[in-house]
């Protein structure tokens, strides 16, 4: 018998516990940058020494990190379900729990790119890109993260797949940050959907909709343990 489909869309929420700022708690800014200074192609053009160095403070802390028990819980889900993880967060911790199937819509930390060919990705030595480090193809290696003004090239891919969901659960994000935010708007009508989020405001536009408003710690291995039974 082929097991549901259960789609998992996560935020920056889903880490807050294993210590991993969101960008919201830290109240705009980010580790004390400002967004547009460090995260954008501007900025990556102005300053690289900069945000090279934003990174591989981000980095470390990610390294130093340990997923949480939301992250342990959906692994279970897998004794069931044929659950697939779309993450808008650039940690590994879906990876690290022991998730099969993970797609990283804003990149991935650990990973560095080509500044001139985007097919290009290396997993980083350690836990630093320094300026001087080079692709094959000689160009300056840049973090393999999807910086705000940049197209979000897996969202096709995410959208056909929560299409396809029988449940869908989304987890610590404040559906703000677009195009991934749209990816709810993939998922058929009638497919039950969960939100866990303790800030979780009014989702009433989102149709057939539990919201828990619970910290993912708690709320995730809860809904897990009633999806298994
Ligand atoms: P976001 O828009 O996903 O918002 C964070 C959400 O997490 C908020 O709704 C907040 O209420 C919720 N939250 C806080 N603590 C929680 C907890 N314990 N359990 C469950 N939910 C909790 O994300 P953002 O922080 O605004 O960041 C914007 C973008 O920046 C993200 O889409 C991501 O790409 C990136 N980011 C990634 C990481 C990471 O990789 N861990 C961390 C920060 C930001």
């Amino acid at each position: 018998m082929t097991k549901k489909k259960i789609i998992v869309f996560t935020g920056a929420g889903i880490s807050a516990e294993s210590g991993i700022k969101t960008f919201r708690d830290s109240g705009g800014l980010w580790e004390e940058y400002k967004v547009e200074d460090v995260a954008t192609p501007e900025a990556w053009e102005n300053d690289p020494a900069m945000v090279l160095s934003f990174y591989n403070k981000r980095r470390k802390q990610v390294m130093e990190a340990q997923p949480n028990t939301a992250h342990h819980a959906l692994v279970e889900l897998e004794k069931k379900f044929d659950v697939h993880i779309i993450t808008q967060n650039i940690d590994d911790l879906h990876e690290r729990a022991g998730s099969k199937k993970v797609m990283h819509l804003h990149g991935e930390i650990i990973k560095s790119r080509s500044s001139v060919d985007p097919d290009l990705t290396y997993m980083i030595k350690g836990w630093e890109i320094n300026i001087g480090e080079k692709c094959v193809k000689g160009s300056q290696l840049r973090p393999h993260i999807v910086w705000f003004g940049e197209s979000v090239p897996q969202m096709e891919d995410a959208g056909n797949l929560a299409a396809k969901a029988d449940i869908f659960i989304i987890v610590g994000t404040s559906l703000n940050v677009y195009p991934a935010a749209g990816l709810v708007d993939f998922v058929p009508h009638n497919t039950p959907k969960y939100l866990i989020d303790p800030q979780a405001v009014s989702k009433d536009y989102i149709s057939n909709i539990t919201v828990k408003k619970e910290k993912a710690g708690i709320g995730v291995p809860e809904l897990v343990k009633k999806l298994l039974i």
